[in-house]
């Protein structure tokens, strides 16, 4: 299905479909670790790769490929590799396209993970990565280093929302030589589009958003086939593959991914105007309020301010924990992008293990809360944070 012949709502039902001679209209879930061959010249021929086909599910698998080649389709990617779960992804972006003595340059407000990653392992192999604000262009471009390899970046950022200019840095990693790669997480293709504003590389964690209700791990890497290649090559070889279950629960997720976006934005910015006219919360950062520092780039930019809403609270963390521990209906869980709201203390969870005055450099402060808005109705929400408040 081409990209530019169907809209995003019909490529998310549609797109990547295979059928089997069995003519069946869902999608088929193929529960196979390998496959068989009519002969054993085809099977020579798959081996070397005179021949498409599928040959083993550490390497294909033909849900898995369907799912790739939807969500190719809606981040209007040339190709997509599916991934066991959005760190994978990661990891196999970074081990496909980088090697010893590079250089990545990345946001300061990444997800906890990642930063280990980088720290902790990427370093131990000579990757060594210089951190940077996520707002100030000015900033990635002093840190341009001769072996500079990859830009990394997630927008809006967690848990502070704050908005990475993705054009403006796009074109600094152009004129460095380096690559842009961008957790698109947040927005999913339904809000943002990075390949199309100047990026590489987008990453997922389809764990999240595209499943959208709390069921499966999963992750994808996508850009173009010649950048999608050494990815690919480290997929099959190490394995960090996606299931054939995972797939088909993403494929079903992807389905209803517009309708979910769209719930999640109208329910976060009702719920954000709400906070801010509650006398204890002292500021609400939610990219799609006016009140927002950068409003004005994040509607250029995404097309909705998504369904993550930050505040603070007066009174610190004393505050926060009873906002927290007086609701009966929000679950409290550092998990995001699900259909039932979820609400975090980021000073003493995602981001308890950075010193305090790293914390405070990041702007998350003790009275910071983090909600991913959920579809229950907003007025259900409000009441259960009002308690607290
Ligand atoms: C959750 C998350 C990841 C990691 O994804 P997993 O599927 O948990 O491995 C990466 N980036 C962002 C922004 C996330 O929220």
């Amino acid at each position: 299905m081409s990209d530019n012949e169907y809209q995003l709502e019909t490529l998310a039902v549609r797109a990547g479909r295979a059928q089997t001679p069995f003519m069946e209209h869902g999608e088929a879930m193929f529960l196979t670790s390998s496959f068989t061959f009519d002969n054993a010249a085809q099977a020579a021929r798959r081996f070397i790769g005179e021949e498409p086909g599928n040959i083993y599910a550490r390497f294909t698998n033909p849900t898995t490929s369907m799912f790739e080649e939807r969500l190719a389709a809606l981040e209007g990617a040339e190709q997509c590799v599916a991934t066991s779960s959005g760190m994978a992804a990661i990891l196999a972006c970074c081990m496909g396209l980088l090697k010893a003595g590079d250089h990545i340059i990345a946001s300061r407000s990444l997800f906890g993970s990642t930063i280990n990653l980088f720290n902790n392992y990427f370093k131990k192999f000579g990757v060594e990565t210089t951190y940077v604000s996520a707002t100030d262009v000015a900033e990635w471009q002093a840190a341009v280093l001769p072996n500079t390899k990859l830009f990394f970046l997630e927008t809006p950022s967690n848990p502070l929302t704050e908005i990475s200019d993705i054009a403006a840095i796009a074109a600094v990693a152009k004129g460095s030589g380096a690559l842009l790669a961008v957790d698109n997480c947040f927005c999913t293709p339904v809000l943002q589009r990075p390949l199309e504003l100047g990026a590489d590389i987008v990453i997922h964690s389809a764990t999240k958003y595209i499943d959208g209700q709390g069921r499966v791990l999963g992750g994808a890497v996508l850009g173009s086939k010649k950048l999608m290649e050494p990815v690919y090559g480290f997929l099959r070889t190490a394995g960090p593959t996606m299931s054939a279950f995972n797939a088909w629960v993403f494929l079903k997720g992807l389905e209803t991914l517009k309708l979910r976006m769209d719930a999640h934005s109208a329910n976060a910015l009702q719920l954000a105007q709400w906070l801010e006219q509650q006398p204890n919360v002292a500021r609400v950062l939610y990219p799609g309020l006016p009140s927002h520092p950068q409003y004005a780039l994040a509607m250029k930019q995404q097309k909705t301010g998504g369904g993550i809403v930050a505040f603070e609270v007066k009174g610190g963390k004393e505050a926060a924990w009873k906002v927290i521990d007086n609701t009966k209906l929000l679950s409290i869980t550092a998990n995001l992008g699900d259909t039932k709201t979820t609400i975090t203390h980021p000073a003493t969870t995602t981001h308890a293990r950075i010193t305090p005055e790293a914390r405070a450099a990041a702007g998350i402060t003790e009275g910071l809360i983090r909600i991913a808005v959920g579809l229950e109705a907003v007025v259900d929400i409000q009441n259960d944070l009002a308690r607290g408040l």
